[in-house]
């Protein structure tokens, strides 16, 4: 996933591998799929429960994850432990392999101010790798077909993508033919105009005279606009503007985004008024000049470094 800083990585709890990406990606967020902790939580708990008392403990678990704020998040552990003091070693495989080192990589409170895209977690690679799996029906074939299947199933899914890109194209939805979403229509994917629907609708119910700061995650979990983003657009009767929205949404195209011809042609005009001054200074002033110019075109050549990232080693 891309956000405009960084990448922001979600895996499974493999430790070499979060560390690998502590070290390559140290400014990357590594997220945890929630999917896989809650497979780990159920092979490793169930057993120590009856029916009635797993199904509350996992109720329990999941509204741990989903806390909106760390005080949430702190009085819904507390309650956990109150709730489930008979089970100590349940609350100690939670705490030690899940809550304790990893809570800022799943849970909400956390992972809120993450640019995750809606990605929660891995089950699009898990469902890509099940189907490349059916795509090749056995592990004795050899390498050229394997890589034909493998090929295939690429293939197949860049239709797929196209396939989505064209639906958001040309496909106007009835609910979305409204005055906010002129400019939007068409032009960015339909899993956004869904996403803006729903904050539209909320509209009603927010109170739009509180003082306090909205702390909607959409803004920076999807670079969407909130309900509270959107209302003032929605009283003063104007559209939405495209550049609310996250580049991400609007990626409706395998090509490569245009340049725009304009930043070169006033890149131009400001080189040619740089070069006339130029002419003008004295001997010092232009070797200085000259210094700063083999500095942007030549990177390497600089003395100045790059300051060092401090790596994170976890796990
Ligand atoms: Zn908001």
């Amino acid at each position: 996933m891309r956000s405009e800083k960084e990448d922001n990585i979600l895996t499974d709890r493999e430790l070499s591998l979060m560390n690998a990406i502590a070290k390559v990606f140290p400014c990357a967020k590594n997220m945890l799929c929630r999917w896989h902790i809650q497979k780990n939580v159920l092979a490793n708990c169930k057993k120590h429960f009856d029916d009635a008392h797993w199904k509350k403990f996992l109720a329990t678990f999941a509204v741990i994850m989903y806390a909106p704020t760390i005080e949430v998040y702190d009085e819904r552990v507390r309650d956990l432990k109150r709730d489930f003091m008979m089970y100590p070693t349940v609350l100690e495989y939670v705490d030690k392999t899940w809550l304790g080192p990893h809570k800022e990589r799943f849970v909400c409170a956390w992972t809120d101010s993450v640019m995750h895209l809606g990605n929660y977690t891995t089950n699009r690679a898990e469902g890509h790798h099940n189907k490349l799996k059916k795509y090749l029906a056995s592990s004795q074939c050899n390498f050229q077909n394997a890589w034909e299947k493998a090929h295939g199933l690429v293939e197949a899914t860049i239709t797929a993508i196209k396939c989505s890109f064209e639906k958001s194209l040309s496909t106007l939805q009835h609910s979305y033919k409204i005055p906010i979403f002129n400019n939007l229509v068409g032009v960015v994917s339909q899993d956004a105009m869904r996403y803006m629907e729903m904050e539209l609708k909320k509209i009603h119910s927010i109170n739009m005279e509180c003082t306090t700061p909205c702390v909607c995650p959409l803004r920076h979990t999807h670079g969407l606009p909130c309900a509270h983003e959107i209302a003032p657009f929605k009283n003063k009767e104007e559209q939405l503007p495209l550049s609310l929205i996250h580049e991400h949404w609007k990626k409706l195209s395998f090509d490569k985004p245009k340049k725009d011809p304009t930043i070169a042609e006033s890149m131009k005009a400001n080189f040619d008024i740089f070069m006339e001054r130029f002419s003008t200074y004295d001997e010092d002033h232009q070797r200085h000049l000259m210094r700063k110019m083999t500095e942007v075109i030549y990177p390497h050549s600089t003395s100045l470094t790059e300051p060092k990232v401090k790596a994170k080693v976890r796990g």
